[in-house]
């Protein structure tokens, strides 16, 4: 046994899994703490690691888009989320959805089962500054933990406080100054066999993957009376603290179709590339619903989080064609979304700049998404390796789409500080533009898996990746579940 400092991990999420696989692979041992199901959030269900708790989708697998290039430096990293997600893959497309149940299961039974992890069911409340340790609690972190985080941070750096906090009282859409948190809203999810097939059409955008969404198409007409329903729809009742902003690309659907008549058919019920085989017409709106498990009985609405009341949600997408006997399973919600001001906090290994034995990973870093959720994670967990040695961690090199997220989580301005998603904006621009957009970002894509072979060249040496101890995933075992 490797005789390291322990990582104490908090929040056996995306992060937090991936995290502690990667100590605990590399025989440093793990305590991983997780609350639920003693304490639960507002958006899990279930009790197991890694719960997805909206959309399936972790995003494009199509080759040199910003979403596969980040997976694909995962997969040379030897993620293990991302190889249970490709063994738990439902048919999405060129998108790489799972079935979340069984994604879930997977990654608790290997996180749960490794000898040099250590998992306790509690909800942590403190955070020693001088024990190395990962903080992967989430957009949902707990009430007690997030008081505990702004007295590490202290103000005027800090996150959100409790949502009972009177200092968010009348805010009226500000964020204050020394806090920083927004809101999130998760989509629909419907019965499969609750759909009337004969309404509704199977296809993929312009035909790119195979034809896997259920596509729900609108006459003008049929739009018309829907979008005047979802405006006149009651919203879950507001508290002061919910007026503050959501989150820009994730709006709840009222809140787009506020924006103006059209704006749905420019977002989310667009009908681009989407024509209807039986007419042979593009319709005049389109709502795509998404396979959610590999038993294919559930479909969520994408992108249809929104913020009304369960009943209203009901009434108004059953007039959506197809749609109109659809049973619930789950109905759109709004949360809360914590995360740290990164950029004032962290340096380019998610190090505390004031405490350097403490790491962020995962949303609360300021990140956004599931796959940049894990891909912290991993990074966290590599330097984690190292500080338990005694050593110094090595920063991703910034060409790469891993570099690109800690630069922006970490050089961006304070000032107004978002999470992001990994897109081409945050990677580094090329030497000599290339016009062709594809080729552009082909480029771009080579050149960050080049400066990513190098550096894991050079850095897993360090990180004893081949030593006795390292580990691959037991695919085996994976495997049996089928
Ligand atoms: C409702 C909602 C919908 C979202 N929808 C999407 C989406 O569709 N697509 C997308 O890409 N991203 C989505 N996100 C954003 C983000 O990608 C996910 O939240 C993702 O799960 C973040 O991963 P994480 O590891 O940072 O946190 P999580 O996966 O939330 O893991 C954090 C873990 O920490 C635990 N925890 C919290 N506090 C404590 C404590 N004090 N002690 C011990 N354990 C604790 C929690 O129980 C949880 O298991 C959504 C977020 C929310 C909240």
């Amino acid at each position: 046994m490797d005789s390291t400092t322990p990582v104490r991990i908090i929040g056996a999420g995306l992060a937090g899994c991936e995290a502690a696989w990667q100590c605990a692979r590399r025989g440093v041992q793990v305590e991983l703490f997780e609350m639920r199901p003693v304490r639960s959030t507002p958006a899990h269900h279930t009790a197991d690691f890694a719960e997805l708790v909206c959309s399936n989708s972790l995003k494009s697998s199509s080759e040199n888009t910003a979403p596969w290039l980040l997976k694909e430096e995962m997969r040379r990293a030897d993620s293990l989320l991302l190889e249970i997600a490709r063994l738990t893959a439902v048919p999405a497309g060129h998108a790489l959805a799972v079935d979340r149940a069984l994604f879930a299961a997977q990654i608790t039974d290997a996180v749960s089962n490794h000898p040099n992890i250590t998992v306790r069911r509690e909800e942590a409340t403190a955070i020693d500054a001088n024990a190395l340790t990962i903080i992967a609690t989430g957009p949902l972190t707990s009430e007690a933990l997030s008081q505990e985080i702004a007295r590490l941070v202290a103000p005027p750096l800090s996150v959100a406080p409790p949502l009972s906090s009177p200092s968010l009282a009348g805010q009226g859409g500000g964020v204050p100054s020394s806090h920083l948190y927004f809101y999130d809203s998760i989509s629909p999810i419907v019965e499969a066999d609750s759909i009337d097939r004969s309404r509704v059409y199977m296809a993929a955008r312009y035909d790119k993957g195979s034809a896997d969404y259920i596509n729900c198409p609108m006459t003008r007409e049929e739009y018309d009376r829907f979008y005047d329903a979802l405006l006149s729809a009651q919203p879950v009742e507001e508290k002061d603290w919910e007026k503050l902003n959501y989150f820009e690309s994730c709006l709840p659907i009222e809140e787009i179709a506020r924006r103006g008549r059209d704006t749905l058919r420019f977002g989310p019920m667009k009908p681009v590339g989407l024509i209807d085989p039986r007419s042979g017409q593009r319709p005049y709106a389109v709502v795509q619903l998404r396979q959610e498990n590999l038993r294919a009985d559930s479909y969520n609405i994408v992108g249809f989080q929104n913020h009304l009341r369960f009943p209203e949600q009901a009434r108004v997408f059953r007039l959506i064609p197809g749609m109109e006997n659809a049973r619930f399973l789950r109905y759109g919600q709004i949360h809360r979304n914590t995360y740290i001001n990164a950029p004032t906090l962290l340096g380019p290994t998610l190090q505390m700049k004031t405490h350097p034995r403490i790491m962020f990973a995962g949303q609360i870093s300021g990140v956004e998404g599931y796959v940049e959720s894990i891909a912290t994670g991993l990074l966290a967990g590599m330097n984690a390796v190292m500080l338990a040695r005694g050593n110094d961690p090595l920063p991703p090199p910034r060409e790469t789409a891993f570099g690109s997220l800690v630069n922006y989580i970490t050089a961006s301005e304070s000032k107004n500080f978002q999470p992001a998603n990994i897109t081409f904006d945050l990677l580094l621009p090329l030497e000599n533009r290339i016009r062709d957009r594809a080729e552009r970002h082909k480029a771009q894509c080579d050149r960050a898996l080049k400066a990513l072979d190098a550096w894991l060249a050079e850095y897993e040496p360090q990180l004893e990746r081949k030593s006795a101890t390292s580990e691959r995933i037991p695919a085996q075992r994976l495997g049996e579940k089928f």
